[in-house]
């Protein structure tokens, strides 16, 4: 199949919204009247992003709902995208025994481990001087069915969010997507990291941590049991980018930001831009049931904690599990997966693809109308403050040493 064909077959399809789509040198867009154009792009490179076996069809959605992520963050309606991709691809599938992509809920962890350990040193490790594995990984390819379900993936998420997918450019390479996306928003009412005001409410839409859980189970840094792995690895591969949400921030957030790094290092960039400083809540922090389950032991029981015991209706801290403590995989500190894992993977994690925005107290009735509305939960977390950076309080009011959790890590 020439290049041509792979483009026809598997990235055309009509685009009405563009007044020229693929097929020419460049395509034609037309803003509405009345807005401008907002451009990002995002690359998810393989080794890094993404495991070489990383299920096609998730890897589609994923490749544009990061994308997707960044036009909610900014309060712009996604309207278009190209795709430049460098495949490693061989025609037929005679090479699929190579390095087959099974569904990743298949995976057992300790072969994903290994897998994301071989894949990176691919990227840094000349040809012949790896192991035979990492050799296998240096021939990861594609083929057609490879390809057929990216680009169903890929479409599904487009179709849904009405984005069209207007050029691109395809290569032969190590596996890399890199998506650009246009979309439209009036000028003054983009939302912006630096416009958070002093006394402005901090929200989170959704949960926080759970794709940053999954993985720390895929890396064998936590062990999960089937159920909580199954809760929670679709943030990881799936995640659902919150347009609609972006989209009625316009006029009421004062700042927005998607939380791609982990929130304590995406809150930095509003905080940053908008010389203003935060106070967050842990606890309000919103997390999954498979999240706040294993931090119950954090708020043990003022007192009794007998197993099974009735609940105080009068105190939050009563829903404690009744299982044994110990039988709590990586409850304990001491062992890896401990409380600080969890604690990293909610303030640190990356993956998110929430929104996190400051917006006046007076708005704060009108947002929980709206998360009512759109069916997707908005905590209000802390609020923004004179002076700079964040502090994290515990249940007790006590700062959360923040650094040990892995914020600041790359300054
Ligand atoms: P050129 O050589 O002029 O850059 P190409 O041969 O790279 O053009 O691409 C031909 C057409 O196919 C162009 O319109 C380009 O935008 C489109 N295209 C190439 N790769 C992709 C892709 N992966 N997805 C969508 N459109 C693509
Ligand atoms: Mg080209």
């Amino acid at each position: 199949m020439s290049e041509f064909d792979l483009i026809r077959r598997y990235f055309t399809r009509a685009t009405p919204g563009a007044l020229l789509g693929v097929g020419d040198d460049a395509a034609l867009l037309q803003a509405s009247a009345g807005n401008v154009l907002a451009v990002s792009s995002d690359m998810l490179v393989c080794g890094t992003h993404f495991l070489p076996n990383a299920d096609p069809f998730m890897l589609g959605h994923k490749t544009l709902a990061v994308n997707l992520s960044d036009m909610a963050a900014m309060g712009a309606a996604p309207r278009w995208a190209t795709l430049a991709i460098a495949l490693p691809f061989v025609q037929g599938k005679e090479t699929s025994h190579e390095c087959p992509h099974p569904n990743p809920l298949d995976e057992t962890t300790s072969h994903s481990t290994r897998l994301q350990t071989t894949a990176a040193k691919s990227l840094v490790t000349p040809a012949g001087e790896g192991t035979n594995e990492s050799l296998r990984e240096l021939m990861f390819t594609v083929d057609e069915a490879w390809l057929a379900q990216f680009s169903a993936g890929f479409f599904a998420l487009a179709q849904q969010h009405g984005v069209e997918l207007v050029g691109g450019d395809t290569t032969r390479g190590p596996l890399n997507l890199c998506v650009t996306i246009f979309g439209e928003v009036p000028a003054q009412q983009a939302l912006r990291r630096s416009g958070a005001q002093v006394g402005d409410e901090i929200w989170v839409s959704g949960c926080l941590g759970d794709a940053a859980l999954a993985l720390a189970h895929l890396q064998g840094r936590i062990l999960l049991n089937a159920t909580e792995f199954a809760a929670c690895t679709a943030a990881l591969h799936q995640p659902q980018p919150r347009v609609a949400l972006g989209l009625v921030l316009r006029g009421i957030a004062n700042s927005a930001i998607d939380i791609s790094d982990g929130l304590l290092a995406d809150l930095g960039h509003i905080l940053e831009a908008s010389q203003v400083g935060a106070e967050i809540e842990f606890d309000a922090l919103p997390v999954s049931a498979v999240l706040r389950e294993r931090l119950t032991p954090l708020n043990p029981p003022l007192s009794g904690g007998k197993p099974n015991s009735s609940p105080d209706k009068t105190t939050s801290h009563s829903t404690r599990p009744s299982k044994d403590d110990d039988q709590v995989a990586g409850y304990d500190k001491g062992r890896p997966g401990g409380v600080e894992l969890l604690k990293q993977c909610i303030l640190c994690g990356g993956d998110d693809y929430e929104l996190c925005f400051t917006a006046p107290a007076a708005r704060h009735a009108e947002l929980l109308n709206i998360a009512a509305r759109l069916d997707l939960p908005l905590a209000c977390i802390g609020k923004v403050v004179a002076g700079r950076g964040c502090i994290v309080h515990d249940a007790s009011g006590n700062p959360l040493n923040i650094e040990a959790c892995g914020y600041d890590h790359f300054r």
